[in-house]
């Protein structure tokens, strides 16, 4: 039995705390948890036969405070993997969903979405009422350019219009020092999450997916000195990916693509994978949510 997690913020602060935000308390204790009752292992030892269940854990995106996870897995030499979308850890810019659940907690989002010329005109001409969920996903699906440009308005608009703690509270992507520092321990590994976090799914244009595969990997391997043969779905549902997806991918080279959806994924791409999305939960309340996944998913 073998079962991934997937983690991707460790925030402490309680504004606006991220639904798949952890604070570094109860990662400690989830973390103490896990080893009485899993072999916590390496993604590549999966698969490895064993007799007590074993989990793996993940951290997407590239969150600064993943830098606290990485120490508080060393502390327990527990080993882990980094998915990082490469753009906004070179540009140090935020990544976009968050600035855009920033400005819908201020009622900023319509007045904003008027001004990102990127975005398709339905959004921009009816934006009453509009979710900071809905332009993500419009934002996700953009071309690779007119995405970058979108996100760098919205940086730049959001900047003048929220204040300094809620800046703080923002989650910043680590430095590329950062992640190249992860990729030295024994335990700790990097691996690509795409450069600009779009959506790899059906309305993607060919080329962009080629290339937000393709150069994210090369960045990766030029940082951690190693091959990459692990890959997250940025956003990881079934819409953001297809076969055509899974094709590129095994023509890169990465062995297995991970999800995140807790079920069994379709059997025709059998190196599709599933994870579990960790939320801020109590410990028992993490076996509980691991137990469910193992038993509705038959994950064995
Ligand atoms: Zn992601």
């Amino acid at each position: 039995v073998q079962l991934t997690l997937c983690y991707h913020r460790i925030d402490d602060s309680s504004h606006p705390v991220n639904e798949s935000s952890v604070s570094a308390k109860q990662f400690d204790s989830h973390l103490r948890t896990l080893r009485r009752f899993f072999e916590i292992v390496d993604l590549q030892e999966l698969k490895v036969h064993s007799r007590k269940p074993r989990v793996a854990i993940t951290f997407d995106d590239g969150y600064h405070d993943n830098l606290v996870a990485a120490e508080i897995l060393e502390k327990f030499q527990v080993p882990a993997t980094f998915f990082l979308s490469t753009y906004f850890i070179e540009k140090q810019i935020p990544y976009y969903w968050d600035l855009l659940s920033i400005l819908e907690s201020k009622d900023l989002l319509s007045k904003m979405t008027n001004q990102l010329y990127a975005l398709p005109r339905y959004l921009r001409s009816d934006t009453k009422g509009i979710t900071a969920k809905e332009v993500t996903r419009a934002i996700s699906v953009l071309r690779k350019e007119d995405r970058i440009m979108a996100i760098n308005k919205l940086d730049q608009l959001t900047g003048t219009l929220i204040t300094a703690r809620e800046l703080v509270s923002l989650g910043k992507p680590m430095k590329v020092e950062d992640a190249k520092q992860i990729a030295t321990s024994q335990l700790l590994h990097i691996a690509a999450h795409t450069e600009t976090h779009p959506s790899l799914g059906e309305d993607l244009v060919e080329s962009d997916l080629s290339t937000e595969i393709q150069v994210s990997i090369n960045k990766i391997s030029q940082w951690s000195k190693k091959q990459n043969v692990d890959f997250a779905l940025p956003f990881g549902t079934e819409l953001d990916w297809t076969g055509r997806t899974v094709s590129i991918l095994d023509a890169t080279g990465i062995k297995r693509i991970w999800t995140t959806e807790a079920k069994k994924i379709d059997k025709s791409h059998s190196n599709v994978l599933p994870r579990l999305v960790v939320g801020n939960w109590k410990s028992d309340e993490l076996v509980r949510q691991i137990a469910r996944t193992f038993v509705r998913s038959q994950l064995k």
